[in-house]
């Protein structure tokens, strides 16, 4: 491996992880570099589902009519902070210039094509790491209390299979065949009998990132400062003033992607959707399957720790502060669902990395064929991260990608 091509990673979460393994299966070296421990941030706490059939983005038109309720509700999985809002106006206009008809339209295609090819992206890493003990075919479960939370939601329901995914309706006796412990009587569901959950999303990460030290992967534990040029080669700054020299490097910082320095990354419109998890510890035989109430934007998940539930939206910015009102809105309405104690084990809060078009950024950098963009997977980079990994390689490896990606490169902004 010594003469390879060297390519730097900046990002050890999913993504960043899945793109260095796809790189040294094309034979590249690769330098990985994260102050943090790899997959421990927004990778870590996910709600734990490959979910091939999320073509649907949170971008909707029906999003203008509920807007106000959704916002001033307690009783919303959506919550924005409006000072925030007000002072990011630019990525606020556009998510909503992208809730056009047309628009969503589109969206929903192009993920849904990009969705098609997840087990390609993925499988052969879960070989290459020998993590296949980490995810299992346990199905997934949508469900909807009443007939009127079906019938709003049987249009997506539609536009999903046309996408492709397969599901089969399901009544409230099976439901309860499917799932029976669950506290509440729900009217219908549909039941994605293939789609697979990782049991531990961190450890799925940190196995990828064994995988990635046996094939001789080197990894600096630092912060990438900023990126420069020097002839013809790409150097990274790291936070120590260490620099590493490569001939590519892969921008893969998820939401924290735009606080590099040195390439045109700042321009785009990346913001973070902040979610959050609530866990209870050891309570993982209540459920088979991620399960979700589909009124309330999370998901109840079995790990093998215990029961997680995840989801909801929050727009309010980088902060670590937690928002109690999210916290208490999934601690809630698990309650409803599910025999679980008054207070969670613990709790955790997200940054998902979300563009205003709720599509990924996978591409050269506007300037430079030395710099590739892979980030933006907002609720999806636990699925979308091993098909990016793939087609990264092949950028980087000069071949034509094996999915047309035109319509996630970044000029698409600029
Ligand atoms: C509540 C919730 C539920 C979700 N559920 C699902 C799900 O079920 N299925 C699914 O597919 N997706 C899900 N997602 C989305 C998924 O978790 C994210 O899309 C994914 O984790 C993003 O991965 P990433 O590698 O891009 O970013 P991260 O995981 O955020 O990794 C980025 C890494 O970059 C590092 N970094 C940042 N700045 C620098 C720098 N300057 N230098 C070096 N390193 C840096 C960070 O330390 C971090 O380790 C969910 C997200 C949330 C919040």
């Amino acid at each position: 491996m010594k003469d390879s091509p060297h390519i730097a990673v900046v990002g050890a979460g999913i993504v960043g992880l899945s793109c260095a393994l796809w790189l040294q299966r094309k034979g590249f070296m690769v330098t990985l570099i994260d102050p943090a421990e790899p997959g421990s941030g927004t990778s870590s706490g996910n709600a734990c589902t490959i979910a091939e059939y999320g073509c649907m983005p949170v971008n909707s038109p029906d999003l203008f009519r509920r807007l106000p309720q959704l916002l001033l509700s307690s009783d919303s999985p959506l919550s924005l902070d409006l000072r925030y809002a007000l002072s990011h106006p630019g990525w606020m206009l556009q998510f909503l210039l992208n809730c056009r008809e047309a628009k969503v339209a589109r969206i929903t295609r192009l993920l849904g094509k990009l969705l098609a090819k997840t087990n390609e992206g993925l499988d052969p890493l879960l070989e290459m790491a020998d993590a296949q003990d980490l995810v299992r075919a346990s199905g997934f479960l949508r469900l909807y209390a009443t007939e009127a939370e079906y019938r709003a939601d049987q249009a997506a329901n539609e536009i999903r299979r046309e996408q492709g995914s397969e599901f089969v309706e399901v009544d409230s006796g099976e439901i309860r065949d499917l799932e029976p412990n669950l506290k509440m009587e729900f009217a219908r569901g549909v039941f994605y009998e293939h789609i697979r959950q990782t049991i531990n999303p961190h450890r799925l990460c940190l196995r990828y990132f064994e995988a990635f030290r046996r094939n001789g992967g080197d990894y600096r534990p630092r912060r990438a400062s900023a990126i420069g040029h020097a002839l013809d080669q790409v150097e990274v700054e790291l936070d120590d003033g260490d620099r590493v020299g490569a001939n590519r490097v892969v921008i893969a910082a998820g939401a924290f992607s735009k606080q590099i320095d040195g390439i045109p990354v700042q321009r785009l419109p990346l913001d973070t959707e902040r979610g959050y998890h609530v866990h209870y510890d050891g309570r993982q035989s209540l459920l088979q399957r991620p399960v979700t109430w589909h009124k309330t934007g999370f998901y109840a998940v079995p790990t093998d720790e215990g029961i997680r539930c995840a989801g909801t939206v929050e727009i309010a910015g980088y902060h670590e502060r937690k928002n109690p009102r999210n916290l208490d809105y999934i601690q809630r309405h698990a309650r409803q669902m599910l025999d679980l104690p008054e207070t969670p084990d613990r709790d955790w809060l997200g940054f998902r990395p979300t563009l205003p078009d709720s599509l990924p950024v996978i591409g050269f950098s506007t300037v430079s064929e030395y710099i590739i963009y892979a980030f933006g997977h907002h609720h999806l980079g636990l699925t979308l991260g091993g098909i990016t990994g793939k087609l990264v390689a092949e950028l980087a490896n000069g071949e034509q990608p094996s999915h047309n990606i035109k319509p996630f490169r970044p000029a698409r902004f600029l």
